[in-house]
């Protein structure tokens, strides 16, 4: 199992708060922690997790946290001979609310500076992987040249297309699985995604661009998939929420992970969904599993 990520790298820097701070107030915060972040880092972290080989190309700050984000990832299985160390490491600022909910100011420092050369330098490490696992959190022609060397080799690529903007038809057609939720899911397609109709009329004009399939994640109401043989939705599992930073991360690392070890659409992303549904019992939004993967109840 072969993946490469190419992605962000923070610090995340949580306050447990009573409800979402509101315009203009100020309020008590009744616990700080400082966690690893940054979809790509949090990614691959869940994949290597996961027991896959695991490369990372992106960048790490200059600063004490740069040095403390690469370790982290070395100590989680992730290989870091591709990520490069310059400007300041990014900063999520991240509030979580005692129903669960959070709310995100994100400082992308180091993370805007993840260029196309450094992609061309790491070019066969992408070349040789199963899968490239992008997201939106470094410039968006760093994201298209990876794409490009990916689908010139028949790497499979999934997109997880956060946070939202819209996508050029280019990069959309190169994608082999695009995992946006409702929000992102809405700004890629300028409809509607109350209903299953709406779901399915959107992810059909995503399909039509050329996108391979299409895995709407949708929180606690599980996941809603398209491809040109099916679709359907897989629910999520019942759980005690803690905190649900990182949800979609862990399924997109978990997904890749599936897809890696040839599974079928459908049962990667029952797989996703259980390894997802179990990091939202915990703090933090990179997973730790307890002793081996088997035990958090991940079979399909
Ligand atoms: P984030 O941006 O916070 O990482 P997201 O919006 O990308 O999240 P979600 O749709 O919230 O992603 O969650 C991804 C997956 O995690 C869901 O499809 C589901 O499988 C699981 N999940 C999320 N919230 C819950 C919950 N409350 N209970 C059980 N499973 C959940």
């Amino acid at each position: 199992m072969n993946i490469t990520v190419v992605g962000s790298t923070n610090m995340d820097l949580v306050y447990r708060v009573p409800h979402i701070v509101k315009a203009g107030e100020t309020l008590h915060s009744t616990q700080h922690e400082l966690f690893f972040g940054g979809k790509g880092a949090n990614q691959a972290v869940t994949a290597g997790q996961l027991g896959a080989e695991v490369n990372f190309i992106g960048n790490v700050g200059v600063d004490d946290f740069g040095e403390k984000v690469k370790r982290n990832l070395q100590e989680k299985r992730v290989n870091t001979t591709a990520i490069r160390t310059v400007g300041l490491t990014g900063q999520a600022i991240i509030q979580v609310a005692d129903s669960g909910e959070n709310s995100i100011v994100l400082f992308p420092g180091t993370n805007f500076l993840v260029s196309t050369e450094q992609i061309e330098a790491s070019k066969e490490i992408i070349e040789s992987s199963q899968v490239l696992l992008l997201q939106l959190e470094i410039p968006i022609p760093t994201v298209e040249l990876a794409a490009n060397i990916a689908q010139s080799t028949g790497v499979h690529i999934i997109l997880n297309p956060a946070p939202a903007q819209k996508l050029s038809d280019s990069l959309l057609s190169k994608v082999s699985i695009l995992t946006p939720n409702e929000t992102e899911l809405e700004v890629l397609t300028g409809l509607k995604t109350e209903t299953d109709e709406d779901l399915l009329q959107a992810c059909s004009l995503l399909l039509k661009k050329g996108v391979g399939a299409v895995v709407v994640t949708l929180g606690e109401k599980g996941a809603f998939y398209m491809n040109e043989q099916e679709h359907g939705r897989v629910q999520a599992k019942k759980v005690e929420v803690k905190d649900t930073t990182g949800a979609g991360d862990a399924f997109n690392g978990a997904l890749a992970v599936a897809i890696c070890q040839g599974k079928s659409l459908k049962d990667s992303i029952v797989y996703a969904s259980n390894v997802a549904s179990y990091v939202v019992t915990q703090m933090g939004a990179q997973p730790i599993f307890p002793v081996s993967v088997p035990q958090i109840n991940t079979d399909c």
